[in-house]
């Protein structure tokens, strides 16, 4: 497998974690990053940052490569449908594997509110509180203007927001890792009464979720979107490592 040349889509943890594995194994991996956040976590091993410029941009750069790997993360739905798109269609073909961790459904609780997208999201949240703790993302913020521009948010978000924000909102600046005592203290400083959430998956974030729940919050949680069909996915590291095992690199490229 030494001389397969692996492009990693990235920006997760199990990205990096994938990344690491690889270079141990001597596969020559390429990781990519969008490039949205100004200090991204770095993986081991070459990286290459900035969109490809489409579904063609990206078709032209999988002459480079043997596999792609989508381990993007589950809300981001465009690049998972161009990977799909440039390995599947025209004339340079790769076999892609989608590497996304479980989401919360299965640990759902019954203060869960799930909603398909985030302006749902914001109104809900108007619906079932005043003092919402927002834990979207940046890029979603505005979305949720319209419906929570009076209501005493506190968004916590990795970079800076480049939106003005609404006088009654606070922005906290954080990524994390985060711990139960750490979120029990943040929804309580803010008196929050309702939290908001995507459903990331995975352990990660998940202290917010279990500390809302011993605060007997609400929680509205965003439904990912749907993966697109024929691709295969796996949800952990060593998975997609066995994957790579049974692509074929005697195929012509
Ligand atoms: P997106 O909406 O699916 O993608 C928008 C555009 O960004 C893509 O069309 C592509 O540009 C570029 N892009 C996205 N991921 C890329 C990658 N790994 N390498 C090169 N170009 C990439 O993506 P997004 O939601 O903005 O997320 C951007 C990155 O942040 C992803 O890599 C994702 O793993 C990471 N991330 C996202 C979230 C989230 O909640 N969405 C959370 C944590 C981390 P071109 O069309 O020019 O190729």
């Amino acid at each position: 497998m030494s001389t397969l040349r692996v492009l990693l889509l990235g920006g997760t943890s199990e990205a990096r974690g994938l990344a690491a594995r690889l270079i141990k194994d001597g596969v020559a991996v390429t990781s990519s990053l969008a490039g949205r956040v100004a200090e991204p976590r770095m993986p081991v091993g070459p990286v290459r940052i900035g969109g490809f410029g489409g579904v063609d941009g990206l078709r032209d750069v999988l002459a480079n490569f043997d596999a792609v790997i989508d381990a993007t993360h589950p809300f981001a739905a465009t690049i998972s449908a161009n990977a799909v798109a440039a390995c599947t269609t025209g004339g340079v073909r790769r076999p892609l594997l989608r590497l996304q961790r479980r989401g919360w459904e299965d640990r759902s609780s019954p203060s869960w509110h799930w909603v398909d997208n985030h302006p749902h999201a914001a109104t809900e949240a108007a619906r079932l509180g005043n003092r919402p703790f927002l834990t979207v993302g940046r890029q979603r913020l505005s979305e949720f203007i319209p419906a929570l521009e009076k209501s005493a948010v506190l968004a916590r978000v990795v970079d800076e927001p480049d939106i003005v924000m609404p006088a009654s909102w606070r922005i906290i600046n954080d990524r994390g890792p985060y711990d139960l005592v750490g979120e029990l203290a943040a929804l309580r400083d803010h008196r929050a009464d309702v939290l908001v959430t995507k459903d990331s998956g995975g352990e990660y974030t998940w202290p917010k979720l279990a500390a809302a729940e011993a605060l007997e919050l609400p929680v509205v949680v965003v439904r990912r979107p749907r993966l697109p069909d024929g691709v295969p996915i796996v949800s952990h590291v060593e998975a997609a490592v066995a994957w790579l095992h049974t692509v074929d690199t005697s195929l012509p490229r």
